[in-house]
C-alpha cells in the first residue's frame, strides 16, 4: 500500500520568498484552495505588512490553522538600530541563518529611500568599500531582500515618520551576481496590491557586468546606475581589480545598448578619493568618455571609515575645492552632475561603509543615536 503524504513532514512554504505566480500555485496546488485566496494572502503579506496569519482576518480559521503548518513568514530581525544626526537610519538585521546584513534608510524631503543589500558580504572587493573586505557569504533571497523593504518600512511607522518610495540596490553586494532574486524581486515590487514601488522608482546599482545588464534591460524592471569611479581602464584596474575584468569599452558598448527611455539617462557613479581621481585630468578623461552619451553623474565625496572600524583607511577624502572644481568641469561640458550629500556619515551608513562594525553587537544602541 502507498503511504499517504504527511504534509505536515514537508518544508515550510516561505512565503516572502514567493513570486505572485508561485504563491497561486501554492494555494491552489497545495492547499487545495480557490485562486482568490491567494489574492488576500498577497495583499496581507505585501501592502499590509502583516507577518502572523492570526492577524489576516478574511481568512477562515480552518486556512488559518493550514496556513500555520505549512508556512512561515519570516522577516529579518532588527538587531540594532542607528540614527545618524543627519536623520539617516542604518538597521543591522539578521536572517533566519543568523548572517547579519544593513540596511539604510535615508531621509529625501517629505520620503525615504531604502539602499537594499543584496548579498551576504560582496566578492568584488573593491578597493575603497568596507563590504569588499568581508568577502562573499552568500547571496540573499527575494524574500530576504523585500524583507528589508517590510522592517524599513514597519520601524518608520512605529517611529511616525514618513515612508519608503524609492528604492536603490546599492547595499551590500553586487546586485548583478544575484540576478535571478534580483529580477524576482523587482517583479514583486511592481505588482499591483504588493509593495507597488513603480520600476522607476528603483535604481540597481551595479559595478557593470555586460551579459546581466542585457537580461536587466530586456525585463524594463529598473535603470542602472554604473559604480564607474575611474575614467580609464587602467585606473579602473587600480582601484576595482576585479570589476575591471570586464574592459571598459566593453562595458560602455553594453550601456550605450541598454534599453532606456526618451527621459531616461543611464546614471553614472564616481567616488571622489583624494589624490587618486579627483583631478582636473581625471574630469577631463570622463568627459571624453561621457561627453557624447545620455548620462547623469554622481560625485560622492570618499568616507573613510569611522575611528570605531580600528582600520587604517585606504585613502582620504577629496578636498572640498577639488570636488567643487570637478563638477563645475563636467557641468561646462553639459554633463549633468550631481554632487550628493554623503548621508549617514557618523554611523557608517554611507556609500562604501557598509560593513558590521566590531562594536555592533545584539541589542546595541537599540533606537539609538549612533555618535
Ligand atoms: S563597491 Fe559594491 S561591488 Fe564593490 S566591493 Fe563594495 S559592495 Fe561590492
Amino acid at each position: 500500500m502507498t503511504p499517504t503524504p504527511n504534509p505536515a513532514a514537508a518544508p515550510k512554504a516561505d512565503l516572502l520568498n514567493l513570486t505572485r505566480s508561485e504563491l497561486e500555485a501554492f494555494v491552489v496546488e497545495d492547499l487545495r484552495q480557490p485562486r482568490f485566496r491567494a489574492d488576500q494572502l498577497w495583499h496581507w503579506l505585501w501592502s499590509r505588512g502583516v507577518h502572523s496569519f492570526a492577524e489576516m482576518t478574511n481568512l477562515s480559521k480552518d486556512l488559518k490553522a493550514k496556513l500555520a503548518t505549512r508556512a512561515d513568514i519570516i522577516w529579518p530581525e532588527v538587531d540594532v538600530v542607528r540614527t545618524s544626526r543627519d536623520g539617516t537610519i542604518k538597521l543591522l538585521l539578521r536572517l533566519a541563518d543568523g548572517e547579519r546584513i544593513e540596511t539604510v534608510l535615508i531621509p529625501m524631503g517629505e520620503h525615504y529611500t531604502q539602499c537594499l543589500s543584496t548579498q551576504v558580504g560582496c566578492a568584488m572587493a573593491c578597493t575603497f568599500c568596507s563590504t569588499g573586505e568581508l568577502g562573499l557569504t552568500r547571496n540573499m533571497t527575494m524574500g530576504e531582500i523585500l524583507g528589508q523593504v517590510m522592517v524599513g518600512r514597519a520601524h518608520l511607522a512605529q517611529v511616525g515618520l514618513p515612508t519608503v518610495r524609492n528604492l536603490v540596490f546599492m547595499g551590500m553586494g553586487e546586485p548583478l551576481m544575484n540576478l535571478t532574486e534580483l529580477l524576482r524581486s523587482l517583479e514583486t515590487l511592481g505588482s499591483a496590491e504588493g509593495i507597488s514601488i513603480a520600476s522607476r522608482r528603483s535604481t540597481v546599482s551595479s559595478v557593470g557586468i555586460p551579459a546581466a545588464l542585457k537580461i536587466l534591460g530586456d525585463s524594463g524592471l529598473a535603470v542602472p546606475a554604473i559604480s564607474l569611479h575611474a575614467p580609464t581602464q587602467e585606473l579602473r584596474e587600480r582601484l576595482m581589480p576585479k570589476a575591471a575584468r570586464v574592459p571598459l569599452p566593453e562595458l560602455m558598448a553594453s550601456l550605450d545598448a541598454y534599453p532606456i527611455r526618451p527621459r531616461e539617462r543611464v546614471t553614472y557613479e564616481y567616488i571622489m578619493l583624494g589624490g587618486v581621481n579627483d583631478s582636473i585630468a581625471h574630469a577631463k578623461q570622463l568627459v571624453r568618455l561621457l561627453g557624447q552619451r545620455r548620462c547623469k553623474v554622481n560625485l560622492i565625496g570618499y568616507n573613510p571609515p569611522p575611528p570605531q572600524a580600528g582600520v587604517t583607511p585606504p585613502y582620504r577624502a577629496p578636498e572640498q575645492a577639488d570636488v567643487l572644481a570637478f563638477e563645475e568641469y563636467l557641468r561646462s561640458k553639459r554633463i549633468t552632475t550631481f554632487l550628493r550629500r554623503s548621508m549617514g556619515q557618523d554611523i557608517a551608513a554611507a556609500c562604501g561603509q557598509l560593513k558590521l562594525l566590531a562594536g555592533e553587537t545584539v541589542g546595541d544602541n537599540r533606537d539609538g543615536n549612533g555618535d
